[in-house]
């Protein structure tokens, strides 16, 4: 099962995209995720990304298309993937269709968690993550039962710089122009899902698991 996960940056995709890994037994690709673990080891592609990271801005189609393509080329990804982040734009979308086209394959599932711009900013203040495993938390809607510390491995829990207001509005301008088109791209593919991500984590889990059966 080849699953995209599409909506605005604090919408939950990448929370869902976890989620659904474990369920599937699929792995969990987030770009944001490879992007900081880069940053943290002082990577020349950290070093790029942070940059543009840090000001709200998508890191370029020609250091990110190529790093996912040859992730999927990994053995662990034979019975499918979840790809939270990426693609973030129509041509990061081409790309990875030519990329599935050459093996014979395409996407299944494109699930969109929507949620409404007035609602995210509110929630991007109460995002915190984690310093050591890049794990999310929510310090009302899914707070780590151990404070400031990461459950997982506990490590401090950070507000990202990117989660920071200021920046969070022009993430939802970058959202809006290049990444929202994809709603359209995969709606005429004929696998675009959409889930209301307002509900409770919970219950977006399960509309979502409705759409891709048991
Ligand atoms: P995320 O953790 O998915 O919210 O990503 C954090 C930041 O990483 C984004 O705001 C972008 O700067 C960068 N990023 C992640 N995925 C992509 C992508 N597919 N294309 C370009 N930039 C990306």
């Amino acid at each position: 099962m080849k699953i995209v996960m599409l909506g605005a940056p604090g919408a939950g995709k990448g929370t869902q995209a976890k989620m659904i890994a474990s369920k599937y037994q699929i792995p969990h690709i987030s770009t944001g995720d490879i992007f900081r673990a880069n940053i943290k080891n002082g990577t020349e592609l950290g070093k790029k990304a942070k940059s543009y990271m840090d000001q709200g801005l998508l890191v370029p189609d020609e250091l990110t298309v190529d790093l996912v393509i040859d992730r999927l080329a990994n053995d662990d990804c034979k019975n499918g993937y979840i790809l939270d982040g990426f693609p973030r734009t129509i041509p990061q979308a081409e790309a990875l269709d030519a990329a599935l086209a050459k093996l014979g394959e395409k996407m299944d599932y494109a699930i969109d968690v929507d949620v409404p711009d007035e609602n995210i900013v509110s929630r991007m203040s109460g995002r915190r993550a984690c310093t050591g495993c890049g794990a999310t938390y929510h310090i009302v809607y899914n707070p780590s039962k151990k404070g400031d510390c990461c459950e997982v491995c506990g490590e401090k829990l950070i507000l990202r710089d990117d989660d920071k207001p200021e920046t969070v509005q022009k993430r939802l301008n970058v959202y809006h122009e290049q990444t929202q088109p994809l709603i359209d791209y995969y709606t005429k593919q004929g696998i675009l899902k959409a889930v209301d991500g307002t509900q409770d984590m919970n219950d977006v889990f399960t509309a979502i698991t409705n759409i891709l059966g048991a």
